[in-house]
């Protein structure tokens, strides 16, 4: 079975070096054990945290060792009773093309009812991600003007929908003009900024919300951070999703150089980890469901082909290279 290992952690941007190929044998299965094969891998930004020493609220990946995250797969033996040749599941033994289970932490999912790959996106934990951070952390309300940044992402497109469905006004930002044409076109988000193609960010976002922001939908962190503080409205939420523009940095950034006016505005400021409200599923399965149905969200992916070139498609996540979902086809 092939895998992707970690060859060595990285110093600033991950590079190809970091990654390497590998071959290794599996062993055949025992009673009460299954084997999958991958079809889809999800690659994040969190896997940055992973691949360096230290804490983060998931534990590094090992040197040498391959990677893990997201994955779908089809059981293609079993000598589980649950688990049938044939079954597709959802898993968390992405980065190699077999793994075995005792069914611990997998799920069965229903290929008739979604494209399988979708429980990796807008229906798994991206979606949720997005769900969890307006409805949960910020308990968005109708007619609240919400701020989203890296707004055609994976998380980012489904809270930008999120957010206009609720009836909320929404401002995306995004860093290619391609990505702010699907943010107008198939999101229906009208106010979008290139925040690559301004120097002004704070005078944008006052020029598409001149009463100001409610909520701030974070997965950028930095400058973009900074921004938000400084347009937000007093009593205004900041939901603190991911800072992808610190991620590589060698040196801790300096924005938000405002972060007194958390004070003076009462902003609330919240961290959350999606997999903290994992008993929320069914409650966020049952709302997405019907704006599936009636297209009020829809989603896109960046699919790359092949177990060897996910590397190249994780570290394309810091470069923009992803409209929606980055997925990598295993087989
Ligand atoms: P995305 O699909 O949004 O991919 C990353 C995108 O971020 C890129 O396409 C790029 O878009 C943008 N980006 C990259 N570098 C920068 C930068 N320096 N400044 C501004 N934008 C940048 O990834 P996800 O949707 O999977 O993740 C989005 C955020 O959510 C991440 O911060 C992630 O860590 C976080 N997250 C948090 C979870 C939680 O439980 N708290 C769970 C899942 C994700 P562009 O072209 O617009 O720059």
């Amino acid at each position: 079975s092939k895998q992707i290992e970690l060859a060595s952690r990285p110093d600033g941007k991950p590079t190809m070096e970091n990654f390497r190929e590998n071959t290794v044998e599996v062993a055949a299965i025992k009673d009460g054990e299954f084997l999958v094969k991958n079809e889809w891998m999800s690659v994040d930004p969190y896997m940055r945290g992973r691949m360096k020493q230290g804490d983060s609220y998931v534990p590094a990946f090992e040197i040498d060792e391959p990677l893990e995250g997201g994955c779908v797969g089809k059981v293609v033996e079993s000598r589980h009773d649950d688990f049938h040749e044939g079954d597709y599941v959802l898993g968390n033994l992405g980065w190699r093309e077999y793994w075995k289970s005792t069914g611990e932490g997998v799920n069965r999912i229903d290929p008739q009812s979604a494209p399988v790959q979708a429980y990796l996106g807008v229906l798994g934990l991206t979606g949720m991600t997005a769900w969890v951070g307006l409805s949960k952390i910020a308990k968005l309300q109708s007619g609240q003007t919400v701020f989203v940044s890296a707004a055609s992402g994976a998380v980012g497109s489904i809270a930008c929908q999120l957010a206009k469905a609720k009836g909320c006004r929404v401002i995306g930002s995004a860093g290619k003009s391609e990505k702010i044409q699907w943010l107008h076109k198939q999101a229906g988000i009208k106010s979008v900024i290139n925040y690559k193609e301004t120097d002004d960010l704070v005078g944008k976002l006052k020029e598409f919300a001149p009463e100001g922001i409610d909520v701030y939908f974070d997965n950028v962190g930095g400058d973009h951070l900074e921004a938000a503080i400084e347009v937000i409205n007093d009593f205004g939420v900041c939901i603190e999703c991911g800072m992808i523009s610190t991620y590589n940095a060698t040196e801790p950034p300096a924005a938000p150089r405002n972060l007194f006016k958390v004070i003076g505005k009462r902003i609330r400021m919240q961290g959350f980890i999606v997999r903290d409200h994992m008993d929320d599923q069914d409650e966020f399965r049952r709302e997405m469901a019907p704006l599936i149905q009636s297209e009020q969200i829809v989603w896109e992916e960046t699919i790359t082909d092949g177990l060897q070139n996910a590397p190249a498609a994780f570290i394309g996540l810091f470069e923009g290279s992803n409209l929606g979902k980055q997925l990598v086809r295993v087989g």
